[in-house]
Order: structure tokens, then sequence, then C-alpha cells
């Protein structure tokens, strides 16, 4: 059995209250996760430790402390073979990403998804609608890249004497002695975590919040872009349709509805949005989105939209684009610096003040 484990500060939830990110809760087949005041809450008893969230996590919040995806890629990819099954190398098949999926599939001129096993699972009827879906987006990528290979689900039947045991968590016990006792303290305090067979709420500490402020790409994506360079260039860059693609977007934000106020950039968790020095500008590198909605949710003003195609040559020759160009300016009457898109005189701040101060004397109807 598994330990499922929050890192609160790289949740997008945590980064503002305006986010919408439900995707750990929403796949999640043992609802195992409930969706707080702010961040995800997990109860571990409730768990089954299929990977699932692991998987799904734009930001790559969540960890499992026997499973870890990015150890298991290399391992896999390093061995014979490219069978992949939960009576053999992972807890569930459900805990590969559409990334990992076109990843493997290419390094391995083709991947094997064990099914088998699903019907006597408890959550195996969610896991094939969820893998289903990564598997139709896996090959219509795959295809479109011009890589022969596709990943296929099988039902494969094994006998007992194939069968990889599993670690059961009772096992902590036997090997009592052979560890240091801080390392048996920390076991013992996660035993009991892993038995509350309530939902624990995970809050944000101020031990965090130099996380919170660092911009980070997540693993699988490193892994996706080190894949897609051992794959050869397709004859031509395809412009395939967006809504095939969950891990990444093409943006586009709309000059009349952008009011400047630069949210977005500052929320995006892995830098996909930037600006420059004098905030004159928001570009966007595609090879860094991962389509954790968070830009949008924070955009009052509906500014950012995304593109219903996706052009392909972003993988394979990644470009840094230009969203909005503003003018900067001082403004009339604090005299501070401030983007603006419409030509406005005075700075965001001042217009709010200016706009409280009319509201609080009823000036303003
Ligand atoms: S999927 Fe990840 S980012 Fe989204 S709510 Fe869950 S933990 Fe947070
Ligand atoms: S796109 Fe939206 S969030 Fe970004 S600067 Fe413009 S108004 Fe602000
Ligand atoms: S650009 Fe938007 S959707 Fe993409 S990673 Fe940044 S905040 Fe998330």
């Amino acid at each position: 059995m598994s330990l499922l484990e929050l890192s609160p500060a790289r949740c997008v939830r945590a980064l503002s209250v305006n986010s919408l990110c439900s995707l750990c809760a929403d796949v999640c087949p043992a609802n195992a996760i409930a969706l707080g005041e702010r961040l995800p809450s997990i109860n571990q008893s409730l768990c089954v430790g299929c990977s699932g969230c692991v998987a799904v996590c734009p930001s790559e919040a969540f960890v499992l402390d026997d499973f870890n995806p990015t150890e298991f890629f290399f391992s896999f990819a390093s061995e014979e073979g490219n069978l992949v099954s939960c009576q053999k190398n992972l807890p569930c098949i459900a805990a590969l990403s559409s990334e990992h999926l076109i990843s493997l599939c290419s390094l391995k001129k083709g991947l094997i998804l064990d099914i088998g096993h699903c019907s006597d699972c408890d959550i195996g009827i969610k896991v094939l609608e969820v893998m289903e879906e990564r598997i139709q987006s896996a090959n219509y990528l795959l295809e479109a890249i011009e890589v022969e290979s596709r990943v296929v689900s099988e039902k494969i039947s094994y006998g007992s004497d194939e069968v990889d045991e599993h670690k059961d968590r009772r096992d902590f016990f036997k090997t009592f002695h052979l560890r240091g006792m801080v390392k048996a303290k920390h076991d013992f305090d996660k035993e009991v975590q892993s038995t509350t067979d309530e939902f624990v709420e995970i809050r944000i500490e101020s031990s965090h919040t130099q996380e919170l402020r660092t911009k980070k790409i997540t693993d699988r994506r490193k892994l996706f872009f080190t894949a897609l360079k051992r794959v050869e260039k397709p004859s031509q860059f395809h412009v395939v349709d967006a809504s095939m693609i969950g891990f990444t977007s093409q943006k586009m934000m709309d000059e009349a509805n952008c009011t400047a106020c630069q949210m977005c950039y500052r929320v995006c968790p892995t830098a996909a949005l930037t600006s420059d020095m004098r905030n004159s500008r928001i570009d966007f590198d595609p090879f860094l989105c991962v389509k954790c909605h968070l830009c949008h949710d924070v955009c009052e003003s509906d500014a950012i939209s995304v593109s219903t195609s996706y052009n392909l040559t972003e993988w394979f020759e990644p470009k840094v684009q230009n969203l909005i160009t503003y003018s900067v300016r001082r403004c009339d009457e604090c005299a501070a610096l401030f983007s603006s898109v419409g030509g406005e005189k005075i700075c965001r701040r001042c217009r709010l003040e200016e706009e409280e101060a009319l509201e609080l004397w009823g000036l303003n109807r």
C-alpha cells in the first residue's frame, strides 16, 4: 500500500483563490481526494495508490511514497519489453499520463497496456474510461508526428508464479529492527496517518513561500521533450485539433479586453507566460505550458483564450511568442510607471481608488 502526499506549494490552487483546478479529485477512482476551501484534502484510508492523481496533476503536486513515475520511466525505458501491467511493473496503468504514453511509445517502438485485470478491480471501470481517452489522444498525436508505433491495450493473463508480490504496508513492522530510530519514527507517523479514515486538510505554511515563488518545469515535460528529440522530425509539422491535447495549449490574448493587470504571467507556475523588466509585454512559451488553466482563471476580463488548433512545430522548433505589447508611461496621479493598453493616463491602482471614492460618496450613479 502507498501513502499519498501533496506538496502544497506546487498545487495551482495555492497560487490563486481563483483557481478552479479539480483534476485530481475528478480522476480519483476511490474518491480519496476532496476539494477543500483551497487545497485538496486526502483520505489515506480510501486511497488505493493507483497514482491517477499523480499522472493528471498539471504541476506534479502529488507524490506516492512507493511509486515515482520518473524513476519508473527510466527503468522501463532501459529494460527489454514494452508491456506495462499492474501485475508486473506499476501500481496501475492510470499512473501514466498522456505525455508518458507518447514518450514511452516512441522510445520503445510501441507500448502495450495490460487491461486484463481491470474488470476484477474495484477501480477498473473508471481507470478504463480515463485510459481510453489518453490512449486515443496519444495515438492521434503519434500519428500526427509521423511515429508509426501505437499504444494498444491488451488483456494479458499470468500464472501465479509470474506475478510480482506486492509489498504489504504491514511489512513495515517486520523491518523495524533494521532501521534507524529516526527513520522508524518517520515511518510510524506515516503509518498512523495512512490509517486515518478522515479527509486530512492540507495547508500552506509560511515555510512554503519560497517554493510558491519558484517557477518549475514538470519532470514529465522534460521526459517528453527528451523523447521527442530522439524521434525523426516529421516531413511536415501538422496542425492538429487542440482538444485532443490535454497537457499543453496555444494561447491568444485579446488586446481589446486585456487590462494590463499582468496577473496571468505572475501566477503561471511554469513561466510559460513571462514579461520583461519594464512589464511592457507578455510572452508565451508553448514548450512550458501545462494547461493548468490558472492564467484563464485569474483573468477577470477573459482576455486569454486557447487556440482551437495546435501547430506541432511547437514540439520540434519551440519559439517564445509575443502575445501582447503595452505602452509603459507615468501615471498622471501618482507618477509611478505603469503598463497600459488603451492610452490610459492614470494607473490601475489610482483608477481603483478613484472608483472607490466615487462609490463612497455616491457620485458614480
Ligand atoms: S490536480 Fe494538482 S494542481 Fe489541480 S487541484 Fe489537484 S493537486 Fe492542485
Ligand atoms: S490577459 Fe488578463 S490577466 Fe493577463 S494582463 Fe491582460 S487582463 Fe490581466
Ligand atoms: S500559460 Fe496558463 S495554462 Fe499554461 S502553464 Fe501558464 S498558467 Fe497554466
